[in-house]
C-alpha cells in the first residue's frame, strides 16, 4: 500500500520521550487508560495492551497522591517488561501540588497535559499554572495545553462575552465559543513561553464534542500557530456512533494537513476492550493512506450470490489473524504492514480484486464450482477445495509473508 503525504500544516517538532510529534513526522497514535492509576499493576497491564495494539503514547490520569506515587512504579514495570511507550500525565485541579510533591512522578512522565480551564480560579489559577510550567521546565518535559470546551476557562469566556457585546457587530454565540476555545489555548501557550517553556515543548489541543465545531476550531488554530496539534473529538460516544463521528471529524482535518497526533475518545462497552480506540485511530490513518500499521484486508460485502456465511467467517478470521500477529510481525517482518489481502465472495469481482492484491482468494458463490482460486502477486498459484480452505489459505498467507518479508530475503526487499 502506498503512503499518501498531503501538504501538512507546518509545525515545530516536539520530542515526547523517543516519539516526535509534529515537524512533519508521521501522525502519532495515542490513547488513554481507564484504570485507577493508583493500581499500578492494572494500569501497567493496560498501558502494555494499548502499546502492543500500536499506541505510540499512552496517557494516564494523575488525580491523587496515590496515583502520582504509582506513576514511577508503572514506569518501572513497563521498562522491566521491555515496553518503552512514553507516558503522559493528565492533570486537572491539583496538578501543581501533585507534580511538586512527587518529583519521581514528574520525572517518570514524558509529557504533562494541562487543562487551562481546570487549573484553579482567579489569581491562584495563574500561580498554579505557572508552577506546573516551572516543573515542566525543571524536568525538561513538553506540555500539552489541552483545552476542552466542556471545561472552558469561565473567566476568559466572561471577558470575551463582555468584549463581544461592545462590538458594533457581535459574533454569534457559536462563533464566540470557538474563538474563546482557541484563545484559551493560544494565550496559555504564550504564557507558558513567557514562563520559560521552550517553543518546541508545547503541543495544543482544543477538543470539542461536535464534528463541525471541531473542524472550525482546528482550522482556526492551525492558521494561527505552528505548535503541533493533538486532534480528537471529545466525548465521541459509544460504538458505531463514536467511531463514525471521530472519523468524520478527523478525516476532514487530516486531509487538510491539520493534526500531528490523534486520540479517539470512545466510550467503551462495559467490560469492553480499551484497545479498540487504538485500532480505530490506526484504521483512520491507514484508510486515508497516511500511515500503514496492519496488512490491509479487502473483502466484498457479500450479496445474494453468497448464501453461506463461509466467506464472511474467512474474511473475519484472516483480518483477526493478521492483526493479532502484528506485535510479533512488526519486528520479524519489516514492511508487512503494507501487505494487501483480498477475500472475495464469488467470481464476479473475486478474481479481479484478488489479482490486484498481493495475495487473494476468490471463494465459490452459490451455484459455482466449489473451488477457491488463490492469487499471489497477480498470478493464480493454486486452487483450494474441500473442508480446509480457511486453514490452507492462512498457511499460504504465512508462507508468502515469510518469503517476502522475512529477514534476509532479497526478493522481498526488491519488491518493497
Ligand atoms: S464479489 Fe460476488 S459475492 Fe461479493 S458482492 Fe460482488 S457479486 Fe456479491
Amino acid at each position: 500500500m502506498s503512503v499518501f503525504v498531503p501538504a501538512r500544516h507546518p509545525t515545530v517538532p516536539v520530542r515526547v520521550g523517543h516519539v516526535i510529534v509534529g515537524g512533519g513526522a508521521p501522525v502519532v497514535v495515542q490513547s488513554m487508560t481507564n484504570t485507577d492509576t493508583a493500581d499500578a499493576a492494572a494500569t501497567a497491564a493496560q498501558v502494555r495492551a494499548l502499546a502492543e495494539a500500536g499506541s505510540e503514547l499512552v496517557r494516564i490520569t494523575v488525580n491523587t497522591d496515590a496515583a502520582a506515587a504509582a506513576v514511577p512504579r508503572i514506569r518501572e514495570a513497563l521498562d522491566a517488561a521491555g515496553c518503552d511507550v512514553p507516558l503522559v500525565g493528565d492533570f486537572h485541579f491539583n496538578g501543581h501540588k501533585l507534580l511538586q510533591a512527587h518529583p519521581a512522578c514528574a520525572e517518570a512522565l514524558a509529557k504533562y497535559r494541562i487543562n487551562p480551564g481546570n487549573v484553579g480560579k482567579g489569581r491562584r489559577k495563574d500561580e498554579q499554572f505557572a508552577r506546573m510550567i516551572e516543573i515542566a521546565c525543571e524536568h525538561d518535559r513538553p506540555v500539552r495545553i489541552g483545552v476542552n470546551w466542556g471545561s472552558l476557562d469561565q473567566a476568559l469566556l466572561a471577558r470575551m462575552m463582555d468584549e463581544n457585546a461592545k462590538r458594533p457587530e457581535p459574533k454569534e454565540p457559536t462563533a464566540l465559543m470557538h474563538e474563546a476555545v482557541v484563545t484559551s489555548a493560544l494565550e496559555s501557550a504564550a504564557r507558558a513561553e513567557e514562563l520559560g517553556l521552550p517553543h518546541d515543548h508545547i503541543i495544543l489541543s482544543c477538543k470539542m464534542s461536535g464534528v463541525q465545531d471541531l473542524i472550525a476550531v482546528y482550522r482556526d488554530l492551525a492558521a494561527r500557530c505552528d505548535w503541533p496539534l493533538h486532534l480528537g473529538l471529545t466525548e465521541a460516544g459509544m460504538g458505531v456512533k463514536g467511531i463514525v463521528a471521530s472519523t468524520a471529524a478527523l478525516s476532514v482535518l487530516l486531509e487538510e494537513g491539520i493534526g500531528d497526533t490523534i486520540r479517539i475518545s470512545l466510550t467503551p462497552e462495559p467490560g469492553g476492550d480499551r484497545t479498540l480506540e487504538v485500532q480505530v485511530a490506526q484504521e483512520i490513518l491507514q484508510s486515508m493512506g497516511l500511515r500503514a500499521f496492519t496488512p490491509n484486508v479487502v473483502s466484498c460485502p457479500g450479496c445474494g450470490r453468497t448464501s453461506s456465511t463461509y466467506f464472511q467467517e474467512l474474511a473475519r478470521d484472516i483480518q483477526a489473524f493478521l492483526r493479532e500477529q502484528m506485535p510479533i510481525w512488526r519486528r520479524r517482518y519489516p514492511g508487512v504492514e503494507n501487505l494487501s489481502v483480498a477475500v472475495m465472495g464469488c467470481v464476479v469481482n473475486g478474481p479481479g480484486e484478488s489479482k490486484h492484491a498481493d495475495i487473494g482468494i476468490s471463494l465459490p458463490g452459490t451455484g459455482e464450482v466449489p473451488v477457491a482460486p488463490v492469487y499471489e502477486d497477480g498470478e493464480k498459484t493454486v486452487t483450494l477445495k474441500g473442508e480446509r480452505i480457511a486453514e490452507e489459505f492462512q498457511a499460504i498467507v504465512l508462507a508468502y509473508i515469510e518469503r517476502r518479508f522475512g529477514q534476509g530475503d532479497t526478493a522481498g526487499e526488491q519488491k518493497m
